[in-house]
């Protein structure tokens, strides 16, 4: 007898590995570090206004969002018509690649970089394009522009790059743009935009602006510490977000979301205060690192890339015995988050003791 079956591509689409929760550990406190998570728990204001939006919990969403718009607009300037947001940008890859690509059309993108990517990717019938990181965990532009064929409708350039760190420059996005061809459409992810610390730093709202081609998309996720209600946004050219508009989920973005990321914006500076002291942490792990005698790629957002080839999975079980919960990329390298202070702690002496073994 026949049965329902999915389409071929359904089976092919990768899991999504999610960072392990911390392993409990008596007498110990254990650290998730293996989601870039925010450490910080919720600003006080912040969870009032979610309260106020618990009670309304019987009521569907704002459906048009329209307070979380006018603020986004308001904070950064542009008009509402270059905004959509979405539950997290991981919602927004999944309808950038919908709105924009047919079965079989190409998106490029660096690998490794956001897993996501191609599970969006596959799970639109789209083919996925992964041009590899150079080795010191950059995007290699010149190869990613070299990629792009007559079947390639997007391109994704993710900065910094999740998982290896580094951010690309201006020079380095113009450089890139100059070469793409216009009717390719041009997502610069930005997820960690508010820990980058570099000159030449990416200022994706002054690059749309010069493009009609770019779209940004950005999250309440990481600097915010809203992970756990999936909000994020995208500015982009009116064409291009009324295109991520049409194809959203209806009420995707719920009313205690909404309510969060308005009062999160109301208190962004405190909010990028705290950023301020995960890049100081940041600082001090490299610098630990590098005394140890590591290497690693230059991290731009709220996590370090350790490249440990096959000792990958060591690498991860030692950390876990010292308390903290790492993101392994089996064979290939483990994703730290900056955490705590004593969970940073004890990720510099768990790499310090790895690297003299
Ligand atoms: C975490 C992350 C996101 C954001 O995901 P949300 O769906 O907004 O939680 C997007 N891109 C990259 C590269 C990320 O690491």
């Amino acid at each position: 007898m026949s049965t329902p079956q999915p389409r071929a591509t359904v089976a092919e689409i990768p899991p999504y590995v999610a960072g392990k929760p911390p392993t409990v550990r008596p007498g110990m406190t254990s650290y998730k570090l293996s989601s870039n998570e925010n450490p910080y728990p919720p600003l006080p204001g912040v969870v009032e206004a979610v309260q106020a939006g618990v009670a309304a919990m019987n009521r569907y969403p704002d459906m048009g969002s329209a307070a979380l718009y006018t603020a986004l607009a308001e904070t950064f300037d542009v008009p509402t018509d270059h905004l959509s947001v979405a539950t997290g940008s991981v919602g927004l890859i999944y309808q950038l690649v919908q709105a924009f690509c047919d079965p079989g059309d190409e998106v490029v993108f660096a690998w490794r970089s956001f897993e996501a990517y191609p599970i969006a990717i596959t799970a639109a019938a789209a083919t996925s394009v992964k041009v590899p990181v150079l080795a010191d965990g950059r995007h290699d532009l010149d190869a990613m522009a070299a990629a792009i064929t007559d079947r390639a409708k997007v391109v994704l350039v993710c900065t910094p790059n999740n998982p290896t760190g580094p951010s690309v420059t201006q020079a380095e996005l113009d450089g890139f743009l100059a070469k793409v061809p216009s009717h390719v459409l041009v997502v610069v992810d930005e997820a960690y935009l508010e820990f980058v610390r570099m000159d030449d730093p990416v200022d994706g709202i002054a690059t749309y602006r010069r493009h009609d081609n770019v779209v940004l998309t950005r999250t309440f996720s990481k600097a915010y510490g809203l992970a756990g209600f999936r909000v994020g946004y995208a500015v982009a050219p009116a064409p291009i977000a009324a295109a991520l508009r049409a194809v959203s989920l209806p009420f995707g973005v719920s009313t205690i979301a909404q309510a969060a990321a308005i009062a999160s914006l109301e208190r962004r500076a405190e909010l990028l205060e705290r950023v301020d002291a995960l890049v100081a942490e940041r600082d001090r792990v490299v610098a630990g690192l590098r005394e140890a005698g590591w290497d690693v790629p230059e991290p731009q957002g709220n996590f370090v890339w350790f490249e440990l080839g096959e000792r990958t999975a060591d690498f991860a079980a030692a950390a876990d015995e010292a308390g903290i919960v790492v993101r392994p990329f089996a064979g290939e390298g483990a994703r730290v988050s900056i955490g705590e202070p004593e969970a940073n702690d004890r990720l510099i002496a768990v790499a310090g003791r790895w690297s003299r073994l």
